[in-house]
């Protein structure tokens, strides 16, 4: 029986496996794929304090997986399929056998959200994208368009202009969520053309990508955008499927929590883009990864 479980190695998960480390808790991490999570999608960080010049988030990632080592915590490469609670402990179900705990920390993330128009689906791998850091270097002097109006949008455009030679983003409002900082860089430059007011109805195509069909929610003026590539960012969903219910959350699976991290289950902390929040930052996930951890440890210590 472990002192506690911690699931999901992204910024979140890895700053909880760093104190728990420290705190000398006897602690499992697993990841369903390398360590990581959402924030690999993008290609650097110029918003975590103490790197004033930008971070690219491999680097990033990879001092924060030293640090949580070098504190005495492996991660392990292993799928979760489930988890149940057993009396007050809790079993985690994964690919490779299962593991028992007395706290869990759910550090799980999010993952982009679909956009749900004709021609999304077939043409995914084939044009459509939602990653402009593993998909960029596809459209060398393409002509793309960028969905959406947040901070992922906004970061992913200006990254693609390295690539394309005109990135088209198009945004349901007139106004942009993304912040300041970001929409201002993006006006200058050059490559960077908005439409706005306007919703993508279908992707257009016979084999790959060749136009998205607009429609201006105004005059509801109907459009074909010549493209060959189309990056959606409209959101995020969060990995929370495979708890089935075990925790209370919002209507769109966000787990909630207290300011302490504790989920609806004594013994379970959440932590990360998975927890209904205000602001999803690194920052923040790391914040809350230490909170949850040391949430943990006093819940193990209570419980001696
Ligand atoms: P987001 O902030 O939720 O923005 C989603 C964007 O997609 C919004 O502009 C939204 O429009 C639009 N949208 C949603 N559903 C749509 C639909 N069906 N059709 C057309 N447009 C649609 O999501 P995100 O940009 O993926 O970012 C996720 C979170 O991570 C955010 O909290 C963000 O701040 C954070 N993040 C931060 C950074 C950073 O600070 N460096 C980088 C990346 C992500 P409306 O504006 O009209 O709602």
């Amino acid at each position: 029986m472990h002192d506690l479980i911690i699931i999901g190695a992204g910024p979140a998960g890895l700053t909880a496996a760093l104190y728990a480390g420290r705190f000398r808790m006897d602690t499992l991490v697993f990841e369903s794929l390398s360590a990581g999570g959402q924030i690999l999608l993008s290609p650097s960080i110029d918003n975590y304090p103490g790197f004033p010049e930008g971070l690219s988030t491999d680097e990033l990632i990879s001092r924060f997986k030293k640090q949580a080592e070098e504190a005495g915590i492996a991660i392990e490469s292993k799928e979760v399929l489930t988890v149940e609670q057993i009396s007050d402990n809790f079993k985690v179900m994964t690919s490779e056998g299962n593991f028992e705990a007395k706290s869990l920390i759910i550090a799980t993330g999010a993952m982009p959200k679909r956009l749900d128009v004709k021609g999304e689906q077939k043409f995914t791998g084939r044009g459509v994208s939602y990653c402009g850091t593993c998909d960029g270097p596809l459209f060398r002097n393409k002509e793309i368009v960028v969905i959406g109006g947040g901070d992922r949008a906004i970061e992913d455009a200006l990254f693609l202009t390295g690539y394309a030679s005109k990135v088209s983003i198009i945004h349901r409002r007139n106004e942009l969520r993304a912040s300041g900082i970001l929409v201002e860089k993006a006006k200058r430059d050059p490559k960077i053309h908005f439409i706005l007011e306007s919703i993508v109805e279908e992707i257009l195509g016979i084999d790959k990508v060749e136009a998205v069909r607009i429609k201006n929610v105004k005059t509801n003026a109907q459009t074909d955008v010549s493209c060959q590539g189309v990056f959606i960012f409209v959101g995020i969903k969060p990995n929370t499927d495979f708890l089935k219910n075990l925790l209370d959350s919002d209507d769109f699976g966000f787990i909630i929590t207290d300011q302490e991290m504790r989920a609806s289950k004594a013994g379970v902390f959440a932590c990360g883009d998975c927890r209904k929040k205000s602001l999803y930052q690194v920052v923040t996930a790391c914040g809350e990864g230490a909170a949850a951890a040391d949430s943990a440890y006093k819940y193990i210590i209570n419980k001696r």
